[in-house]
């Protein structure tokens, strides 16, 4: 009998358990005013060329990765990198360097010139419209770092936090015939670190 009601109380204490935290499962997750409240850490380079002002919210659901490097001076140096878009007034919204720190060079609702003439596997044409660029440095006879690759999907996964990221392109898909970049980019790596980096931030949570 003691048994018994030692027991039903035990079902009952963790029936009550269950009970109790089903209301917490239906609030809502406000995952944007969390990535707000915790800015990436970034540096600002902003570039007053290759860009077009944009009036009211731009429509972004794609991401562009690029490779490049700079042929006057030190190539991998992030300021010698902007001088030289900056000779070609070309740019991209951010620039990777080589030790991972990120660097802002527009603004995500702003067009910037980093695609050029392209055209996306759904027959929309200049991508530049609805795309934020991203530049990694590096050339053709080297490999993005680690920390690059880490970089860029915090990045990636920041900017989903603000757009419905639909896809994420190489340079030279959306130009085959123009373009070879991004250079010996691995993408399913990228795919690893944004699924990895999702989740360990929900865990956090
Ligand atoms: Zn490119």
């Amino acid at each position: 009998m003691i048994r018994a009601a030692f027991f039903a109380i035990l079902s009952l204490s963790v029936f009550v358990g269950c009970a109790q935290k089903e209301p917490a499962k239906a609030e809502p997750t406000v995952i944007k005013a969390n990535a707000k409240a915790k800015p990436l850490p970034m540096v600002e380079m902003l570039a007053d060329f290759g860009i077009e002002k944009w009036e009211g919210n731009r429509s972004v659901d794609t991401v562009v990765v690029h490779t490049a490097h700079s042929v006057e001076g030190e190539p991998y140096e992030p300021k010698n990198v902007y001088n030289i878009f900056k000779k070609y007034n070309v740019t991209s919204h951010y620039l990777i360097g080589r030790d991972g720190v990120i660097y802002k060079l527009a603004d995500e609702n702003d067009l910037a010139h980093h695609a050029g003439v392209s055209k996306m596997a759904d027959g929309r044409e200049s991508v530049n419209r609805f795309s934020i660029g991203i530049e990694l440095i590096n050339s053709k006879i080297d490999y993005p770092t680690r920390a690059q690759y880490i970089a860029l999907a915090k990045l990636i996964n920041d900017i989903k936090t603000r757009y419905d990221i639909k896809f994420i392109v190489g340079h030279k898909e959306i130009a085959p015939t123009r373009k070879s970049d991004p250079w010996n980019f691995d993408f399913d790596e990228l795919a690893i670190l944004l699924e990895t980096q999702k989740h360990a931030k929900e865990a956090t949570k």
